[in-house]
């Protein structure tokens, strides 16, 4: 069974997803944390975003990796385990410009494929029910108003020691939302045959039950 999960930012795809994976006992496979890692990369190795070249060259010398620790997911570049540094927000920014390459795309997608040949998963992104599974059982796409997002996301931020204003937040996700719909390569949008779920005024419980009633209905 393969579930694509996708959405904006901010949606809750990862709370959702985690909570689903674990009542059916399949994999998770966060491939955002896969986009972030590579940008942390390039943002430390001082690769510009404009040097399509260097970053194609550098890709394979990430060594990027996802282990699964505990019944969590791990992300490492080499040795390092950088699941903590990825959260922060300057690299949400990153993640979103170097996804637009064609080149991190294709990178990333072939190594999601091939997680996803092996086992019963879910996959949460932008592109899972549109391009990397495009033959996924079940499809949704979870969504919310740019502000409840923004509120999720400063309250998340908080529980971290990360202090940010509410508005920049706002202005954030607006422009990830604008980025991430309009590049040219796997924008962000709703496969035709995804199910639409807008979790403005659901709680996370209320988004689990709903999409895993309708796994299990099926
Ligand atoms: O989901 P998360 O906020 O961690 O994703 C970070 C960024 O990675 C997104 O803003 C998006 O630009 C990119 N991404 C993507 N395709 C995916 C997952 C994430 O382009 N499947």
């Amino acid at each position: 069974m393969r579930i694509a999960l996708d959405g904006p930012a901010g949606a809750g795809k990862s709370t959702v997803a985690k909570a689903i994976a674990k009542e059916l006992d399949i994999l998770y496979l966060d491939t955002g944390a896969m986009y972030r890692a590579v940008a942390l990369y390039m943002l430390e190795h001082d690769i510009p975003l404009e040097d399509e070249d260097a970053v194609r060259a550098a890709l394979p010398q990430t060594r990027l990796r996802v282990a699964y620790e505990n019944g969590a997911q791990a992300v490492y570049l080499g040795e390092r385990n950088v699941s903590t540094a990825i959260r922060e927000n300057h690299v949400s920014a990153a993640a979103s410009a170097y996804s637009a390459l064609p080149c991190v795309r294709e990178f990333l997608v072939a190594m999601q494929r091939q997680t996803a040949q092996k086992n019963d998963c879910i996959l949460d992104g932008r592109d899972i029910g549109t391009c990397v599974l495009p033959d996924a059982e079940f499809k949704f796409y979870l969504t919310a108003d740019a502000s409840a997002r923004a509120k999720r996301r400063q309250k998340d931020l908080e529980a971290k020691g990360q202090s940010v204003p509410f508005e920049q937040l706002l202005e954030e996700i607006r422009k990830r939302d604008y980025d991430d719909s309009h590049r040219a390569v796997s924008p962000l949008k709703q496969a035709e045959d995804a199910v639409l779920v807008d979790s403005t005024h659901m709680t996370a419980d209320e988004v689990i039950a709903w999409i895993l009633s309708r796994i299990k209905g099926a």
